[in-house]
């Protein structure tokens, strides 16, 4: 690992200040950047470590639920806010990694993770997310856990969080602060697909820093699942995985939310498959027609054909069993 600087900042603003200086990154938990440097995957001069700023609180206000950034992703999935107003983050937290890591690990840095391409971490092969235009490992190589949805030629890494998935899926927001003030960004907007820009896995702007996420209030309370398919029962990321989220009132469903992971380079919403339920009785019938649509438009790759039907499965089961918790 190369030598660099390290800094805790107290306030947010000197920390955006400091971060502006050198080569220079954020870094809460560390769980995935510590392995990326010491990989010499990612080469920084400088940390500035934020584990000091106030940014720690979950509060509902106004039923808008109001997530620090450097909640831990353990934290957020045991507390009783989230288990009673927003119980499909709570599942997908708890599919994510292990309790160690997830102890470690902030909803900010959650959002932040690299994918786990096997190319991308082997700094002897191409990767053009790793290394712009040299090119991409995967696209020739072993792709069976890779993207089926959104990706091209230039990167078919897919993004590894489950908590983005449920995020997305519940039409989250991102607050951010940085050297020209705050904003916010639509969660479904945040992460990229690649483009003709794969070393860019989101629309953060330059030395801005991911302050809180909110949710807004919704019906999404019993009729909820989150499944994830992988090769081991834990601590292994998805091979495809469904945020099912529905409001069912008098035998119809109202309102409907699907997200996929381990599809796609960001979390992949399902909408022509939500509209497909929206008004319809919750069947098995009416579910199997919203999977086919949601996986139409699926191209896989030598290893990874098999995800379509999976995919198609997954969606199927996960509204299913939402329907019978
Ligand atoms: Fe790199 Fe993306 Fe290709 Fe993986 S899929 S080798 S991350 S460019």
């Amino acid at each position: 690992m190369n030598q660099f600087s390290y800094v805790r900042p107290t306030s947010l603003k000197a920390a955006i200040e400091a971060v502006a200086k050198n080569n220079a990154r954020f870094i809460a938990g560390g769980t995935n950047l510590l392995d990326l440097m010491k990989n010499g995957v990612i080469i920084s001069d400088k940390l500035v470590d934020i584990n000091r700023l106030p940014l720690k609180d979950i509060q509902l206000d106004n039923g808008v639920l109001h997530i620090g950034s450097l909640v831990l992703n353990s934290d957020l999935a045991e507390h009783e806010l989230v288990k009673t107003h927003h119980p499909l983050l709570s599942q997908a937290l708890l599919a994510g990694a292990s309790q160690q890591l997830r102890n470690m690990a902030t909803v900010g840095g959650n959002m932040m993770q690299r994918t786990r391409c096997s190319y991308y971490y082997d700094t002897t092969m191409p990767c053009n997310k790793r290394s712009p235009n040299s090119g991409c490992g995967a696209l020739g190589g072993i792709n069976r856990m890779h993207a089926i949805f959104g990706a091209n030629d230039n990167c078919i890494a897919v993004h590894p969080s489950d908590m983005c998935v449920a995020l997305a899926a519940l039409d989250a927001t991102v607050l951010v602060s940085g050297p020209k003030g705050d904003r916010h960004i639509p969660f479904t907007d945040f992460h990229r697909l690649p483009g003709n820009t794969p070393q860019l896995d989101n629309n953060l702007g330059k030395n801005e820093l991911i302050t809180a996420v909110e949710i807004p209030a919704n019906n999404f309370t019993k009729n909820v699942y989150y499944l994830k398919v992988r090769d081991r029962a834990s601590y292994a990321f998805a091979l495809v995985s469904v945020a099912a989220a529905l409001d069912i009132r008098d035998g119809v469903i109202q309102q409907a939310r699907l997200a996929m992971g381990g599809v796609a380079h960001k979390p992949w919403r399902l909408p022509d498959a939500e509209k497909a339920l929206t008004g319809k009785a919750p069947t098995v019938e009416n579910f199997r027609i919203a999977a086919n649509i949601a996986t139409q438009s699926a191209k896989t790759y030598k290893h990874n054909a098999f995800k379509t039907a999976l995919a198609t499965n997954s969606i199927q089961t996960a509204l299913l069993k939402a329907t019978t918790v």
